[in-house]
């Protein structure tokens, strides 16, 4: 890889999830025909904020903590993504997940650039009222790149409804009037959008279904494996299990568990919410790691963090389709042995992009202050997701490449045009 595809500010001999997405990027320049000119846009961000985010903690000690918001691109709107709070949050990490918001929303065609935020810290180890100081500050931190026309934040791993509140009532006290539309993923009560907290695994139910329906899978009695117990994960086993498939297998932070005949998943739902995990659920058998990704199934859902399918566990996956909940579960390497294999993998990019379907519809509602009843919500993010599927599927078929290759084809071609159209300033 030559130097001048990276930003000075990165270490090149650890690239971290960025280095995983430059490859996904080389991957699918040959098909970018004459845009490939404007291919480098792509590999570096177009701004990066690093702030210090400095908070009095109850028992009198001053914490710091790092945050970041980076806008990847912004040539076809404005830019668009969740933050995550997470101990292991880093700066690859997070430019990486800001790149891949920007393919996400030009596969599926919402008006977004691409943009991510984090703070790297463990939200366990803070009261509610530390919480909320922490996410106020890095609100007002990175206040001077956010805002409804500029970059529209949104929950992603372990943010919620709350934060979006308290992000938006930051930066609304600091602009001096009630913005709505600066964040999405909020309350219902504060302009949030119906159905927008189980749009993602809403989306991941969708694609898989579409995918199933292209291989002659039926979903009934399929079994399905889940990595992820959270908001995409959990609503992703629910509806496949209401669909009449068997989830027969669940993996969380604490532990993964095996029910051959299929969980309860609405009782096993409230029993993680209850106790915070799966873990000591009676109905079902304690599996290790190893076994759990060699457990046979029709569907496997990566709900969880990145890069959890590696050159390391490929080879034991015995399943038929991945969808990926999670954001770049899936390395190139191993994208490689899936498809040796012959696993088809719906990508994170296709697979998940349900929420940020959702938030723009929320976005769209708060700035018109005219809200939709959730079966018009889901309705059209049923008809955003399968028409997005199609598309990539014919992609595909057409040039013979992987789904994610077609993914990022489309994608990829919709930034540069918007790129090439608007032209270089000055
Ligand atoms: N964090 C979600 C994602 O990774 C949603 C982002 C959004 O709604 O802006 O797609």
């Amino acid at each position: 890889m030559s130097s001048h595809q990276l930003p000075s500010y990165l270490d090149p001999n650890d690239l971290g999830p960025w280095g995983i997405y430059l490859q996904q990027i080389e991957r699918v320049t040959p098909y970018l025909g004459s845009l490939s000119r404007w291919v480098e846009t792509l590999k570096r961000p177009k701004r990066v904020l690093i702030v210090d985010v400095p908070v009095e903690l109850d028992n009198g000690t001053i914490a710091h903590f790092e945050g970041y918001r980076i806008q990847h691109n912004t040539s076809r709107g404005p830019g668009k993504g969740g933050v995550r709070f997470h101990q292991d949050v880093t700066l690859s990490e997070v430019m990486a997940l800001s790149a891949w918001m920007s393919i996400k929303n030009a596969a599926v065609g919402v008006p977004y650039g691409g943009a991510k935020g984090g703070i790297r810290l463990d939200p366990k180890t803070l009261n509610i009222k530390e919480l909320e100081r922490v996410t106020r500050r890095y609100t007002s931190e990175i206040g001077i790149i956010i805002g409804p026309n500029k970059d529209i934040p949104a929950p992603d791993v372990n943010t919620n409804e709350q934060i979006m509140a308290w992000m938006m009532d930051t930066y609304s006290m600091n602009l001096g009037s009630t913005s709505t539309g600066v964040v999405t993923g909020k309350p219902v009560a504060l302009g949030g959008s119906l159905g927008r907290k189980e749009a993602t695994g809403r989306g991941v139910f969708v694609t898989g279904a579409e995918a199933a329906k292209r291989l002659g899978i039926e979903l009934k009695n399929a079994r399905v494996v889940v990595q992820g117990f959270g908001n995409v994960g959990g609503i992703a086993a629910r509806l496949f299990s209401e669909a009449g498939a068997k989830i027969i297998a669940v993996q969380d932070h604490k532990g993964c568990l095996f029910n051959e005949s299929g969980f309860n998943i609405p009782e096993l739902l409230s029993y993680s919410s209850q106790s915070g995990s799966i873990y000591n659920y009676p109905h079902g058998q304690a599996v290790s790691q190893d076994d759990f990704w060699s457990i046979e199934s029709d569907f496997l859902i990566p709900a969880a963090l990145e890069n959890q399918i590696t050159i390391k566990n490929a080879n034991k996956i015995k399943t038929k389709i991945i969808v990926e909940g999670a954001n770049g579960p899936t390395t190139p390497d191993a994208d490689d042995i899936l498809k040796d294999n012959g696993i088809l993998v719906i990508p994170d990019v296709v697979a998940n992009a349900g929420g940020v379907t959702v938030s723009y519809f929320e976005w769209v509602q708060d700035f018109s202050s005219f809200f939709w009843t959730e079966d018009e919500i889901n309705q059209r993010l049923v008809r955003v997701m399968t028409e997005a599927f199609t598309a990539v599927w014919g992609v595909a078929q057409d040039k013979n490449v992987s789904l994610r290759t077609a993914a990022y084809i489309v994608a990829c071609s919709r930034i540069l045009q918007a790129r090439e159209m608007r032209g270089l300033y000055p």
